[in-house]
């Protein structure tokens, strides 16, 4: 049975899905399937990024679907190569060009650079005369310590929507996700059902074999992905999970008809291991990580 996925009301007012279909490493030419797989069983929210490769297919796909483009969320980040006021308004018109659309609903900063704060800020400001113009819907960040969410506060004019965080069982950033509910700013959970503890292999136990998981899974006879999916949820958290696979994309999705009780929510609380999996935010540096992001 499909259920209407909720929405979650962004600080200005505008509806997100709960649920989005991430193509983070989802190869070009799979991408057109992945999300055709998505909108066929219901997602209306896809999450991409310039520095993905892949928002050409992903608007080819949106646009090749049923509702087509009016019925689908479309979130994306512009890559910190493209950071300054001028650059980042040409990134807007670089993602809109691929994605064959005029408005974006979501568009965030995906990464803070603290080496070069006022950097990010000009870009933070870019958004702002984006969404001034009507150009995308809502604004947010994404990779934002407490630190870095001070001090674009201290300047803003428009505070964030959203703020897309890694968070999964083994890594929770409970400091970040007070601040954000503090603020006004949902907390939008990446590798939510822990996929990158899966792709360090060695470092971490996959969080789909956690004991604790499996448990609550048995005794609802869902699986681990739709446990964890579900715990985000109930916690007021957004979520976008990755496939290819249709058969996972429509589990992942299946997560409408069962409840954790407040015990096992709290079970999956108590796994945080306070260690991150993905590049440590203070880290991320043009030098290291910047990368020319083509034109349209
Ligand atoms: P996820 O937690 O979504 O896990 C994805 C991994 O889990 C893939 O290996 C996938 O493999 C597998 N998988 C998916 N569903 C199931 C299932 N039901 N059972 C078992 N395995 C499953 O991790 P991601 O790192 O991909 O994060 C999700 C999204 O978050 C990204 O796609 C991207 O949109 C965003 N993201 C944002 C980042 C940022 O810096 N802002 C960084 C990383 C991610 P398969 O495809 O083979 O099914």
């Amino acid at each position: 049975m499909v259920h209407e996925v909720p929405d979650i009301a962004l600080n200005n007012g505008v509806e997100m899905p709960s649920i989005g279909l991430g193509v983070f490493q989802t190869p070009p030419d799979e991408t057109r399937s992945a999300v055709a797989a998505a909108l066929g069983t219901g997602y209306r929210h896809i999450d991409t990024a310039a520095a993905y490769g892949n928002e050409r297919e992903v608007g080819e796909a949106v646009h090749a679907s049923k509702g087509g483009r009016a019925a689908v969320f479309l979130e994306t980040k512009i890559w910190i190569s493209d950071y300054g006021y001028d650059q980042t308004l040409h990134a807007f018109d670089k993602s809109v060009g691929k994605l064959g659309v005029d408005q974006i609903d979501l568009l965030i900063l995906h990464q803070a650079l603290p080496s070069d704060f006022d950097k990010t800020f000009e870009a933070y400001r870019a958004l702002e005369t984006l969404l001034k113009n009507g150009k995308v819907r809502a604004i947010g960040v994404s990779n934002f310590m407490v630190e870095h969410l001070t001090n674009l506060l201290d300047e803003a004019e428009v505070v964030p929507a959203v703020n897309q965080i890694e968070l999964h069982p083994y890594f929770q950033q409970p400091e970040v996700q007070a601040f954000n509910a503090e603020h006004g700013i949902v907390t939008q959970a990446w590798s939510p059902i822990g996929g990158i503890t899966f792709y360090r292999e060695g470092e971490h136990t996959s969080t789909l074999e956690d004991p604790a998981i499996v448990k609550i899974a048995e005794s609802h006879s869902k699986s681990p992905a739709q446990v964890m999916l579900r715990w985000h949820l109930q916690e007021g958290r957004s979520v976008i999970p990755k496939s290819t696979k249709p058969r996972r994309i429509a589990e992942n999705f299946d997560v409408f008809d069962f409840e954790l009780t407040t015990d096992e929510v709290a079970a999956i609380d108590r796994l945080d291991t306070g260690k991150r999996g993905g590049p440590e935010p203070d880290a991320i540096t043009l030098e290291s990580f910047g990368r020319e992001i083509p034109e349209a």
